[in-house]
């Protein structure tokens, strides 16, 4: 495989995300060794999945790989396109009632005609591990959070892992998902950061994005923050991932990792990139995270996270 780590300019450096992610699944795997040898316990996480949508079936078999490296027995359910709303609630249904099942994750997206928010709504918030759950979104408002969303759990791990510092800091969240966006910004607020948060509606973006110490993009638009809204020094978090094949677009975003990054487009058909342009960011960010290499890491770690932790609050 080719490894996709960008090269940075002279000023930013790269933050470490994949040896943290590493660290926290080792930690969750002697956890689980020690609730198996002890109690006789074994957690167990349910994936959902429907359709046929390529990158939604390698996001499951990530995190799928990642319950074998750590221990957690795992499921997963791969329904067709067809797949009603009522009968995947019937589904989450016969999850909840199990005993022997901790976590419950689906997939999004979900496909157009599958009532989403009914399909959340249904987890059994004491399995609710991506933590979308209302009941685990409301906790998370109100600065009681049990289940937080993994993705921007992750990232708070990797700026205290990094040592940066979040109380006092001018922080701004670009996006507004119930996934990522808004829990970023929760989740920061209740670390004292002083909050900005972004969307598309959004006068003026530079300016306001300009101000920030600390920048969490997480818009689903390739490349699109530049040099313009990067504060020079300050910490960039790119939650992006999207696919680029286009030599220009490649050439406009990879500076001089251009030629490798096509040799991969040649390999594979695409390269992966964020929602921050990454040639222009490493010229003015003080740290940033690599994509691929960086939050998406994270996110399947904490994920294993809060697997273990509903196991541990379900079963005493
Ligand atoms: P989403 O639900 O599509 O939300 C996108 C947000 O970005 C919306 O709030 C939207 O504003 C805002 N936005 C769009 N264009 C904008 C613009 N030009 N200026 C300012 N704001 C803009 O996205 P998401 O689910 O949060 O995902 C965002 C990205 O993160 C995607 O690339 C996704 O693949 C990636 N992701 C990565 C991970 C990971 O583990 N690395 C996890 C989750 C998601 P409005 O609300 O006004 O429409």
């Amino acid at each position: 495989m080719v490894a996709e780590n960008i090269q940075t300019g002279p000023q930013a450096h790269l933050l470490e995300a994949a040896s943290l992610a590493a660290r926290i699944k080792q930690e969750v795997q002697v956890e689980i060794e020690t609730m198996v040898s002890e109690r006789g316990v074994r957690p167990c996480l349910a994936a959902v999945r429907v359709g046929d949508d390529p990158a939604s079936a390698v996001y499951v078999k990530n995190k799928i790989r990642a319950c074998e490296e750590v221990g957690i027995r795992s499921e997963h359910h791969a329904l067709p396109e067809a797949t009603s709303t009522s009968e995947l609630l019937k589904l989450i249904a016969f999850l909840n009632a199990r005993d022997d099942v901790d976590g419950i994750l689906t997939q999004l997206p979900l496909p157009a005609r599958v009532e989403e928010s009914a399909i959340i709504e249904a987890i059994d918030p004491a399995k609710d591990v991506d933590g979308f759950h209302p009941v685990n979104a409301g906790k998370l408002a109100l600065g009681r959070p049990v289940f937080v969303p993994c993705t921007p759990a992750g990232i708070i791990e990797l700026l205290d892992d990094s040592g940066i510092e979040i109380r006092g800091a001018n922080a701004c969240v670009v996006g507004r998902s119930q996934i990522v966006g808004r829990p970023m910004a929760q989740l920061l607020l209740q670390r004292d950061a002083t909050v900005t948060i972004c969307h598309s509606r959004t006068r003026d973006l530079p300016a306001v994005t300009r101000n920030a110490d600390l920048l969490v993009v997480a818009i689903g638009r390739a490349g699109f923050i530049g040099r313009e809204h990067i504060r020079p020094g300050a910490t960039v978090i790119d939650v992006g991932m999207n696919n680029v094949s286009d030599a220009a677009t490649v050439a406009s975003l990879f500076g001089r990792d251009t030629e490798r990054r096509l040799e991969i487009v040649a390999k594979r058909g695409y390269t992966l990139v964020g929602d921050v342009n990454p040639a222009e960011a490493a010229e003015v960010a003080g740290k940033l995270t690599p994509v691929p290499g960086g939050v998406g890491l994270l996110t399947v770690a904490l994920l294993m996270k809060n697997t273990l932790k509903a196991a541990r609050l379900r079963r005493g």
